[in-house]
């Protein structure tokens, strides 16, 4: 898999977080064009922001991972294993990807606390403004989806993209990650083999 540093904004299409998360990986399904497009700390907070994840205060992370470059690179580790759990506990059954998730889920709840939401009468875990935060927030996420019903669970149709997705349109059948990325190139494909037929 090569590596790119990522640019904002990150992709959109899952319908879940969890799913946008596996999704920061580009042709997953081919070996010699995935782009991994979460390669640093950096890229994680990135993330996470993109998706409000992270307290609106939660500044300072950037600095934290300058001081202390191998507590982040292990962050990031983690998190990049999260993702990989996400699309393995979904998409191909694995039990050790839900260990992964679940014990990630436990130690999310260990270091985080709950808080009063301003907003709402209800009450939400705020996770820690430490490294650890990123990797908590991403556990809860992953979490809520494993636990929730996942019969509109998809990957995109394309023999390479990998994309997944929640299918939520009215018929449930939408087959691309995007109409415009894939669907269009696909139905050009699908166009020019018959043309040579
Ligand atoms: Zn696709």
């Amino acid at each position: 898999m090569t590596a790119s540093s990522a640019r904002l904004p990150y992709p959109e299409v899952g319908g879940h977080p969890a799913f946008d998360l596996v999704d920061t990986v580009h042709w997953r399904l081919d070996e010699r064009r995935a782009i991994d497009t979460m390669t640093s700390f950096e890229d994680v907070v990135m993330w996470c922001r993109q998706f409000d994840l992270l307290e609106r205060d939660a500044g300072g992370l950037d600095q934290l991972a300058e001081d202390d470059p191998a507590s982040a690179a292990n962050e990031l580790e983690v998190v990049v294993a999260l993702r990989e759990a996400i699309y393995q506990a979904v998409f191909e059954s694995s039990t050790a990807a839900v260990e992964v998730i679940a014990r990630e889920h436990v130690a999310a709840l260990g270091r985080s606390t709950l808080h009063r939401d301003t907003d709402a009468p209800t009450w939400s875990w705020r996770v820690p403004s430490d490294l650890t935060g990123p990797r908590a927030a991403i556990a809860f996420v992953a979490h809520d989806l494993l636990t929730s019903d996942l019969t509109s669970a998809r990957q995109c149709g394309d023999d390479a993209c990998g994309w997944v997705y929640l299918d939520t349109s009215p018929r449930h059948n939408r087959v691309w990650c995007t109409a415009a990325g894939c669907g269009n190139r696909n139905r050009v494909a699908r166009h020019q083999a018959k043309k040579r037929a």
